[in-house]
């Protein structure tokens, strides 16, 4: 199967697919529910930072020099601290906001939208560099997708929105990863030379997703159990990448 064909299925899978998924896990009562979201979101921590750190900047480092790539990464992540601040601006009115409780739901969408596209990209990225960083950095995004949509579905309802309409929109934000994924394919192809950059960017996108998202939403939880099983998911994330690395060795 050709590098495009594997690419189009990730972009399918993690757009589109981790809606689907996501939306037959709210068939589950809600407290398997809030217990696997949770359990998935601490697994993206682990997948993420390993994919950042262990695949995609080392990756990066065999075309550009060390500097030039922690350079782009740094870059990048007051890229994404911009971006988010921007979305924030646009969403909150009030003094004290938080993303999650007063965003209002069009915001969500097209922020989530764009956050998606980011994703098809490294996805695509990550594809022209080699299929083992492509797969796990698809696994990487499917994971953290899925509690993320389910979070934006819960929203979208709270706001009014009923069950199919919310679908439809996340659907919609979904496609936005396969539609720039595709775009980005075909332009990273034919400008090659650009690939290496795309992937610390994407590599910034990962630590900063891990970092500034996902981990204070682990903190919220301070309960001895709960944080042994973060834990120890994380590491089981990290593991997953560290194994599926190890056994394609170039
Ligand atoms: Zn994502």
């Amino acid at each position: 199967m050709n590098t495009f064909l594997y690419t189009l299925f990730a972009l399918t899978a993690a757009g589109i697919g981790s809606v689907a998924l996501s939306s037959s896990l709210l068939l589950l009562n809600n407290k398997w529910l809030a217990k696997i979201s949770g359990y998935l979101l601490y697994l993206a921590g682990g997948t993420l930072l390993g994919s950042a750190l262990l695949g995609l900047i080392p990756e990066a480092a065999e075309t550009l020099c060390i500097h030039d790539v922690v350079m782009w990464v740094l870059g990048g992540i007051i890229l994404f601290f911009i971006l988010e601040k921007i979305i924030l601006w646009r969403t909150c009115h009030d003094e004290n906001c938080e993303r999650q409780n007063h965003a209002a739901a069009p915001m969500i969408i097209i922020g989530d939208a764009i956050h998606n596209a980011i994703d098809g990209v490294v996805i695509a990225a990550s594809f022209l560099t080699s299929k083992e960083l492509g797969i796990f950095v698809t696994i990487s995004v499917l994971l953290h997708e899925i509690p993320q949509e389910l979070g934006d579905f819960g929203i979208l309802l709270k706001s009014g929105y009923s069950r199919k309409k919310a679908l439809l929109y996340n659907i919609l934000s979904g496609s936005s990863a396969v539609v720039a994924g595709i775009a980005a394919y075909f332009l990273l192809e034919y400008v090659e030379a650009i690939i290496p950059y795309t992937i610390a960017i994407a590599a910034a996108s990962f630590l900063y997703v891990a970092l500034a998202d996902l981990i204070p939403e682990m903190h919220k939880e301070t309960k001895l159990k709960e944080s042994a099983i973060q834990i120890i998911l994380i590491i089981i994330g990290i593991a997953i990448i560290l194994l599926s690395k190890g056994t394609h060795q170039h």
